[in-house]
């Protein structure tokens, strides 16, 4: 993977590295040619989250005007619910995770959270709401401490500690010889896969925020690796409204719906039975994946 550091250096913010982190590496350079920042209203107020309900109201999107990317999706997200987006590459998963951060601006339509369509709202209130598990946790040229306060420099070390421990990376970081202090990142220690992405939860759960916006490893982690994470995201998800990009169906049959996204518009959604018994879209990728594993499986024997 390409060391995210250096051709950020120019984009200077915080929600843009995420922003980053949420396209993949070939439509990097776009960003380069991206219109005008999305400046906050005159009158826009800080968000007032209360129970964290998410609503897409007949949203239209284009990355350019000839090219429709969503067409009037409606995606309700009840306070504390679990809602998984899943579908063929390009269908729009990461571009909906896009626009409830309002990295761009919907061309039709609206998104709420509680009620408070995003447009009247600051940015920076909007994404200290919203936290992100990217596929590939940035880790800066900094110590373990640092990365994992990202976001939070205020924070103490007994706090840092506590989120460390919930997402079970504590034990690995005392084991460094410099603990905390340890260096990590392109010049320090190189963390895998499963340990970077841990850093990315303490670093949620410091940040505490009541929603979260899960990208999903398409296939960065051994089955038992992400077994042992799954626990800790499932404890970092209890209370919070989540929104997950899924690429693996096996991670969210508990969600409270999955919504099947197909050329920008909604095709299905149910619960995972629900969509198995229909017998569609979701259920045809559910067999192809079952198919898959089990294919892994014996030749792994
Ligand atoms: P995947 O599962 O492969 O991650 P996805 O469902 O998340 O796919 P998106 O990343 O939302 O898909 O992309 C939807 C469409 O929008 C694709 O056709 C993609 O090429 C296009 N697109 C994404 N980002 C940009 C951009 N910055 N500028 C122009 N087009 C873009």
């Amino acid at each position: 993977m390409i060391q995210i550091t250096m051709p950020l250096g120019f984009l200077g913010t915080v929600y843009r590295e995420i922003r980053q982190a949420l396209v993949d590496m070939g439509e990097m350079f776009d960003l380069l040619h991206q219109p005008a920042e999305i400046q906050d209203a005159p009158d826009a107020k800080p968000i007032k989250v209360t129970g964290g309900e998410i609503r897409f109201e007949n949203v239209d999107f284009a990355y350019y005007p000839d090219r429709p990317i969503l067409k009037g999706v409606t995606l309700p997200v009840g306070a504390g619910q679990k809602v998984a987006l899943v579908g063929p590459s390009g269908s729009g998963k990461s571009t909906i995770g896009r626009l409830l951060f309002r990295f761009y601006e919907v061309t039709g339509g609206a998104i709420t959270i509680d009620g408070q369509d995003l447009r009247a709202v600051t940015q920076e209130s909007l994404h200290e709401a919203i936290g992100v598990v990217p596929q590939d946790t940035v880790l800066f040229n900094d110590t373990i401490r640092y990365n994992i306060a990202y976001g939070k420099a205020e924070a103490t070390q007994e706090e840092i500690e506590a989120a460390a421990k919930k997402a079970k990376i504590h034990d690995f970081v005392m084991s460094l010889p410099e603990g905390y202090e340890t260096q990590v990142g392109e010049r320090g220690l190189k963390l895998s896969g499963g340990e970077k992405q841990r850093v990315g939860i303490a670093r949620t759960l410091l940040k505490d925020p009541p929603i979260l916006l899960l990208d999903e490893a398409t296939s960065a982690l051994d089955t038992q690796t992400e077994r042992d994470i799954q626990e800790s995201l499932d404890a970092m998800e209890r209370g919070r409204t989540v929104i997950v990009i899924a690429h693996r169906l096996s991670t969210i049959v508990d969600a409270d719906r999955i919504v099947v996204l197909e050329q920008g518009v909604i095709t299905e959604e149910g619960t995972h039975e629900e969509l198995l018994a229909r017998g569609g879209r979701y259920a045809g990728m559910w067999a192809v994946q079952k198919a898959e594993e089990e294919a892994e499986a014996e030749a792994a024997e």
